[in-house]
Parts: C-alpha cells; structure tokens; sequence
C-alpha cells in the first residue's frame, strides 16, 4: 500500500483523538449502558444506516426485546415489524440467529473476545471489533468506511479503497496502531475515530479547521483531503422492472404473502408479483407471477400505482395493479412464498412490509379501492 504520510507521530494522533472524544462525543443512547447485548444491537443497527434514523429503533427494540433472551424467543412477525424500515432485513434475522446461538452455546451471556464474537452469525471483523473494544475493552481494532477515509486522509493513501487488497492492508495498519492505544482505552478511540469520520471527516467538504488531529493529516497539510480517498468507478447499478397484484376478496380483504426466509428481504409481507421478463407487458409478467407464485388466474385491472425503489446492488420500479381472481382460478397455494393471508386494507399495518410495499400500503389507506 502507498502510504505518502508526512508524519509518523501516530501516539500524538491517537491522544488527540481521545481527549477530543471525552469532550465531544455524541450523547447516544448506547453510550449510556455497559449493557453488551445493547451495545452489539447498536453496531448492528447503525451498519449503512444513520445515527438518528437508529435512535428510535434502538429504544423501541430494546424494551420490546430488553434480553438475548427475549430476542431469542421472539416470534419472525414481532422481530420483522420492530424492524420495519430500518432495511438491510438480514441483519435482524441473524440477530435472531445469534441469539439463540448464545443462548445454546455460551449461557445466554454474549462471548466477550472479538474472536468469539466472530464465530455469531451477522458478526464479522468490524462488529467483533467495535463490540469487544466497546463493551468489553479488548484491544481490536475497528474499520468501517469513515475508518476508511480518515486514514486514507491521515496517511494520503493512494490506492484504489474499493479493492480488497488496499481494505486489508488498511485493516493491517489499524492493527499495527492498537499497542499504543493507552490500556482499556481502545473503544474510546475506536468510537472517536469513526465519528471523526461521520462527524468531521465527512466524505465531501471535511471540516479540517476544526479537526482534532489536522495538524498530523498529511492529506490536509497538502490540500488534497477532497481527493482522498481514491475510488474506482462503479459499475452502473442495475434497474429491474417488478409487478405486483392489489389481490380483494369478496370479504374486502387483500391478498398478502410472506416472502421466503432466505432471500432478499425474508420474513417481510409484499403484495405477490415478480420480475417483468424481457418481451412481456407488465400485465402478463404479473399475471405469470401470480400463477409461479400462489398458482392463482386473475385478471390484471387498473394501474394502481408506481414506486420508485433503491436497493444496495440495484434499482426497481414496482408497478402496482388492481386484480381480480379469475371464477375459475384455484385457491392460492404457497409455490414461491412462506405463508400467504387474506387482510383488511385496515390490519396491514399490522403486518411488516418493505419500503416499497409499505407505499403500497399507504396508498390503499389514503383513497377508496376501486372494485373491478
Ligand atoms: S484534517 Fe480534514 S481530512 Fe484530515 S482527518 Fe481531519 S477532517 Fe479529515
């Protein structure tokens, strides 16, 4: 790895961090605890995700689930809908994971070492370390992206940070500076230098004048911390086409399923439909999903609505339409779902949708439905 630092006073870096972080951090509510289930579902929650979205889901999830246990025995539509919103859906469904994990294999306590922590499913390097240095004072280290940009800011590093190889070697540079991080300091410094990141080293316009540590960054010194740190282009994200049927019975009720545990957004209730394949109209596409999925024949209605929807590897726009069973249709069946229930448009909220859905949702509870 290029590291073109001027300045090598690495102590210096690491005490200023500290002091910085002991009159400026962040009043956060996992700050307030020593509690190690609360500080892991912290790291997890605050993964992609901003830290005032997380606040009021942490709060609400810890007293819906306030042990491991209690989340160890959680229901999958009580730990979806405490969920809802937050996205990356996985994460709660390891949690769940991990939990009974620690339930069966370590008392119910979590294990206290980062490599311990590493065998709980949804745990990796970077949230073994944040949760051992944090709550447990182990001397790990920590890299995430704001991790990232501030040593590559530091220590102007030159390599492309979107390739694994300049990754690793960053993660051997944070290891190579744990043994002068002050004893049983090591999650304050890791905490500082995160939000450094996410508070002043931001990834545009860092506020370097007020920076702790700018008269050790070499990027700042140069006037370069805008070009850093280097990123390859990414390839064009892919956009798909989705359908989907607003499904009425003649008790008012609308047809929801529950989509298959391991894949993308698992455990979470959608209005049935698919992908659009090359060469179909987006009525046909639904109308072969209809059948693939719950092996129902409808009649694709009305347009209902579009919703515009940004996952992290692609984009979709899910067409909504109006549909209605066909009299000779069989009754549905799960071929490519979980679970499948007839609800009133009034008890939907009740259930945990993704974003997009939830629109859909919204959208049947703000004007009447138009029966077919
Ligand atoms: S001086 Fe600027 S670029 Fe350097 S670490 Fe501080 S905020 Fe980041």
């Amino acid at each position: 790895m290029t590291i073109l630092s001027e300045d090598s006073s690495l102590p210096n870096i690491i005490v200023l961090l500290i002091e910085w972080f002991e009159q400026k951090a962040a009043d956060l509510p996992w700050r307030q605890t020593d509690n190690p289930y609360y500080i892991w579902l912290s790291e997890i929650m605050l993964q992609q995700t901003q830290v005032t979205t997380v606040i009021p889901y942490y709060e609400r999830f810890i007293q819906r689930f306030p042990t491991i246990k209690a989340l160890a025995e959680a229901s999958q539509d009580d730990l979806m809908k405490m969920w809802e919103g937050l996205g990356y859906y996985s994460r709660a469904r390891n949690l769940q994971v991990a939990a009974r994990q620690i339930m069966k294999d370590y008392g119910g306590k979590l294990p206290t070492s980062a490599a311990e922590l590493r065998m709980l499913k949804g745990i990796g390097p970077y949230t073994a370390g944040a949760i051992a240095s944090i709550a447990f004072g182990e001397s790990a280290p920590v890299v995430d992206g704001n991790v990232i940009r501030v040593f590559s800011r530091v220590y102007n590093i030159e390599d492309d940070v979107r390739q694994q190889v300049t990754k690793n070697n960053i993660w051997e540079l944070a290891v190579s500076l744990m043994p002068d991080v002050p004893a049983g300091r090591a999650g304050d410094y890791n905490q500082a230098l995160m939000e450094l990141g996410r508070e002043i080293c931001r990834p545009r316009n860092p506020l370097c004048i007020i920076c702790p540590i700018n008269q050790h960054c070499t990027a700042f010194k140069m006037g370069i911390q805008n070009e850093r740190p280097v990123k390859s282009k990414k390839a064009p994200t892919p956009h798909y086409d989705v359908t989907c049927g607003v499904i009425r019975n003649n008790r008012d009720e609308l047809l929801i399923t529950k989509r298959p545990v391991d894949k993308l957004l698992g455990g979470l209730w959608e209005f049935p439909g698919g992908k659009v394949e090359n060469g179909e109209s987006f009525e046909e596409g639904l109308a072969r999903e209809l059948q693939e999925e719950l092996g129902i024949e409808v009649d694709v209605g009305d347009f209902f609505i579009q919703v515009q929807h940004a996952y992290t590897h692609f984009k979709i726009t899910l067409h909504a339409y109006e549909c209605r069973l066909l009299p000779e249709s069989p009754m549905p069946q799960c071929h490519d779902c979980d679970e499948f229930q007839w609800v009133h448009v009034d008890n939907l909220t009740d259930f945990a949708f993704g974003k997009a859905d939830r629109k859909i949702v919204e959208e049947l509870q703000q004007r009447p439905y138009k029966l077919l």
